[in-house]
């Protein structure tokens, strides 16, 4: 592997004094003397002294905002204020040019509207580029957690024939010519209607009955035709699926995961959510007072990594909702009257946000509400369901315990009017060897947006899909 030194390893390692070669892309250039230069290994940038008289003209109008260079030079304590060391610079390469009339990412604030656009350029900037390293990490924190576990990576299809999940609206995968009135199915490349997987968990309780523990981490589509600024049409999740957990285990399991990746990803990237933090502190400014939130990102970082998550059960939740002042007052779009309502998402806020103040897992949904799956309660009216809510995004774990009984679930199937003959694998679960498990979905994207203190789901994932947007 070529070694690149990168401007991370110069900034925090002892290179004074070293004669050394960079490569990066220019952030800014001020006076024909100082160079801010990122290569994207770390946040900060690396500055380069220039000596403009021994450049030629030709190189020096070269060095614009966007251009990527090769420096050379030695390595000296700074005499400037804002950085301790810099480069004396020897020579300059110019290896990608940048019109600076032309590049848009100046070096000003720009609307995240218009860096979502500009997608293919955004990570460029400080903010878009501490997302994506946090991104890494949290990837990288996710598989560390579960392989130190003792839990299986497995692959779960991406395209699916089983189309009973519900658990959203489903892109449809075909070779058929779609002009065609009447698609004979049977005529398609699978012989069936096939769909891009909503969720890996049917096929992945398939694989935890036989090898324990086990977990899927890949893409997944769902047709959300909402628009909101937590919903994407592709996301990636994170399904564990545990043999021999109950419902209680898996909440466990849910909230020691959560804390752990947050941990790890705080103190591995710790300038990059310090920057984030600032970012958005400037940013609440500009709210009006009683709309600011209490705690900056850090604190609300510590905060759940030190606290444990409250956990009430759905019936105590809708009851508090019940007597909330907002519900009195009419203060919600939707409101809280009769036991079995879904949570909305001002729902879920008002407990997290305003009653709690802390991370909730909510439990024991009402059974009409939550899939067949749903391994149902002795009340016959709940399932042993939970979702875990985070203060200013919502639901960001779905999971449940399993029906594992195969006549309680041939019941629900059939209340449902779910056709069995597509769920025989799954049913067949239930006859060879069937045993209590559980498992949940965490949205990737949701927990990087925790993290990030970022307010739309399209800025934490590179070339987001979502209504009428399939850019780049
Ligand atoms: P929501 O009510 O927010 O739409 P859901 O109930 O559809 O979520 P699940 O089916 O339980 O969610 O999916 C598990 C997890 O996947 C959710 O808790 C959330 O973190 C994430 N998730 C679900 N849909 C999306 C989406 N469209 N974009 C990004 N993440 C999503
Ligand atoms: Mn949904």
């Amino acid at each position: 592997m070529s070694k690149r030194l990168q401007i991370k390893s110069i900034l925090n390692d002892d290179y004074v004094g070293k004669n050394i070669i960079v490569y990066g892309w220019v952030k800014t250039f001020r006076s024909n003397r100082f160079i801010n230069l990122n290569d994207g290994s770390c946040l900060n940038d690396l500055q380069c002294v220039v000596d403009y008289e021994k450049l030629e003209e030709s190189k020096l109008s070269k060095i614009n905002t966007g251009a990527c260079i090769k420096v050379e030079g030695e390595i000296v304590k700074s005499k400037g204020r804002g950085q301790s060391i810099e480069l004396i610079t020897n020579s300059i390469d110019i290896l990608g040019e940048s019109n600076p009339e032309k590049f848009p990412i100046q070096p000003k604030k720009h609307s995240f509207e218009f860096l979502r656009e500009n997608a293919h350029l955004r990570v460029r900037t400080k903010t878009l580029s501490s997302v994506f390293r946090i991104r890494s990490e949290v990837s990288y924190a996710i598989h560390n957690f579960f392989n130190k576990n003792n839990f299986y990576y497995i692959h779960t299809p991406i395209i699916t024939g089983s189309d009973a999940e519900g658990a959203g609206e489903m892109f449809r995968v075909t070779t058929l010519d779609s002009n065609k009135k009447n698609l004979d199915f049977s005529e398609d490349f699978f012989g069936k209607e096939t769909n891009l997987t909503v969720s890996g968990q049917l096929e992945a309780e398939a694989l935890a009955l036989g090898l324990g523990n086990v977990y899927t981490f890949g893409p997944t589509f769902r047709a959300e035709n909402s628009n909101t600024s937590r919903h994407l049409a592709e996301f990636w999740m994170i399904e564990p699926e545990m043999a021999f957990y109950d419902l209680n285990d898996n909440m466990n399991l849910a909230e020691e995961f959560i804390q752990n990746v947050i941990k790890h990803t705080y103190e591995k990237c710790k300038d990059d959510i310090v920057f984030l933090s600032d970012r958005l502190e400037k940013e609440e400014m500009s709210k009006p007072k009683d709309q600011r939130s209490e705690l900056s990102l850090i604190e609300r970082i510590e905060f759940v990594i030190n606290n444990k998550f409250k956990r009430v059960t759905y019936s105590e939740a809708f009851q508090i909702l019940r007597n909330s002042k907002p519900n009195k007052k009419g203060k919600f779009k939707y409101p809280v009257k009769d036991w079995g309502i879904d949570f909305q998402s001002e729902h879920e806020r008002f407990l997290v946000e305003k009653y709690f103040k802390c991370p909730v897992i909510v439990y024991d949904y009402p059974a009409k509400i939550k899939a067949f799956y749903m391994r149902l309660n002795d009340d016959k009216k709940t399932v042993r369901a939970m979702d875990i809510l985070f203060p200013g995004i919502g639901e960001i774990v779905g999971g449940s315990q399993r029906e594992e009984r195969l006549d309680i679930l041939n019941e629900r199937v059939e209340a449902l009017g779910i056709e069995k003959e597509e769920l025989w694998w799954y049913l067949d679960l239930r006859k060879y060897g069937t045993v209590k498990h559980s498992g949940f979905g965490l949205g990737l994207e949701r927990l990087i947006l925790f993290i990030t203190g970022m307010n739309n789901i399209r800025d934490v994932i590179p070339f987001p899909r979502t209504p009428k947007n399939a850019e780049f």
